[in-house]
């Protein structure tokens, strides 16, 4: 068995406190040993982390990484302005490659901003799993599917799509990758398709993801057609399960924070993209103490722009102050906790916590930093004042996958002359 030991760096624990100590990696078994003092013996390897808080690795709950390709490609518009004006005509153009170069350069930036796991829906999902394999990471892929504006046979293939690469993915990886059947949202594939195909998903045994109250239009037609809440739409077509988790949840009524506590479905907020598409305020102080499990994501980076969970973190304790007017919602604690534990328990991931016995995923964060200076309370830092640019080492299943912000799984250079190439060809076919 290969051991690896972080040495000598202040620890976040479970509860929130951290300690001084060492942490102790079986590398095979990709797990947590032991979290105590002078453990450097017991290792074969071991990463320095002295001036530097060791945090369970970030969990990026909705995101679509390969969108990094369009990162600046259209900004400042709503959100359906924004979709069928210039990304949909845009994506329509990705080929399998494309993908793969905006998936590896998105994954480039999660291991340096300390992400260790990740849920993602796209297209061209075995692409973006090859780059998973290679980069290191966790993750929890899906083929989003779209119905409308599709004949039925276009339709029922885009399902079948995403269900077969549910099935045949999951424990992809050494375990590292697994899957959930993704309809894109409540409003773009039609009812007929979920009541054939999520039958088959609960089936397969995996959860099913999608949008959720994202924006009012969302919200709007299905109230007009069903008389009904989205989320009680969704629950009447088996697509609130505990298993489940749903993006957004901006626009939810009372009645559906209610459903989402009872039925234990995981929510996963993105402050970023919600500000930058003036999509609203999600009620994430409400959700809290109705008890939902709330995770944290970044979308993609179209409407973000960045993949950093950092912000996103800071983002969603701003926000989430300003949605509840009142500045004690949504504290650094709640923060740090969706940031880590939130979004991998939403996702049904083991990691976000940092004890014996827990997948090893994790991030050392330098503390010898200005704006890290002094250090009254390190999960204060942590929520409000640390970058994606003090992370110096990421781990993920016990693997170093960045040591001293040297990437050590992807050729860095390589992926970012890639993405730039793949980019410019994309903007020259949609011209
Ligand atoms: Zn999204």
């Amino acid at each position: 068995m290969t051991m690896l030991a972080i040495t000598g760096g202040r620890v976040l624990r479970p509860d929130l406190t951290v300690t001084s100590a060492d942490v102790l990696i079986d590398q095979d078994a990709g797990e947590i040993r032991e979290i105590g003092t002078d453990l450097a013996g017991a290792a074969d390897e071991t990463l320095e982390a002295a001036e530097s808080l060791v945090t369970p690795g970030f969990v990026n709950g909705h995101c679509h990484v390969a969108m990094t390709l369009l990162r600046g490609y259209a900004d400042d518009k709503p959100l359906e302005a924004w979709l069928q004006e210039d990304i949909w005509p845009a994506e329509g153009e990705l080929t399998a490659a494309d993908v793969r170069a905006g998936a590896e350069l998105g994954l480039v930036e999660l291991i340096k901003s300390g992400t260790t796991a990740f849920a993602d829906m796209y297209f061209h999902v075995p692409d973006v799993a090859v780059a998973v394999e290679e980069a290191g990471l966790r993750a929890r892929l899906g083929h989003g599917i779209v119905t409308v504006g599709k004949d039925g046979e276009a339709a029922r293939e885009d399902a079948t799509t995403s269900l077969e690469i549910a099935r045949e993915y999951d424990g992809a990886a050494d375990g590292r990758i697994s899957t959930a059947f993704m309809p894109h949202s409540l409003t773009t594939v039609g009812s007929e398709y979920l009541a054939e195909f999520v039958p088959e998903a609960r089936e397969a045994g995996v959860p099913v993801h999608y949008h959720a109250n994202e924006t009012v239009d969302e919200v709007a037609p299905i109230v007009d057609e069903h008389g009904q809440r989205p989320l009680e739409y969704a629950a009447e077509h088996g697509l609130l399960e505990p298993e489940d988790f749903v993006a957004h949840g901006v626009h939810v009524d009372e009645s559906e924070i209610d459903l989402l506590a009872a039925a234990g479905t995981g929510v996963i907020h993105c402050p970023a993209s919600n500000m930058k598409l003036a999509s609203g305020m999600a009620p994430v102080e409400r959700m809290l103490e109705a008890g939902v499990t709330v995770g944290l994501g970044t979308d993609g980076a179209a409407s973000n722009n960045d993949l950093s969970m950092l912000d996103e973190a800071r983002d969603a304790a701003m926000l989430g102050k300003l949605a509840a007017d009142d500045a004690s919602a949504v504290p650094a604690e709640a923060v740090v906790d969706m940031l880590t534990r939130g979004s991998a328990d939403a996702i049904g991931l083991e990691s976000g916590r940092l004890e014996a016995g827990a997948p090893a995923d994790l991030a050392v964060i330098d503390l010898e930093q200005p704006h890290l200076t002094p250090r009254h309370d390190l999960v204060s830092h942590l929520a409000y004042a640390a970058a994606a640019a003090d992370v110096r080492h990421t781990v993920c299943d016990g693997q170093v996958l960045m040591r001293d912000r040297e990437v050590l799984t992807l050729d860095e250079a390589g992926v970012r002359e890639r993405a730039v190439e793949t980019a410019a060809s994309l903007s020259a076919r949609v011209e």
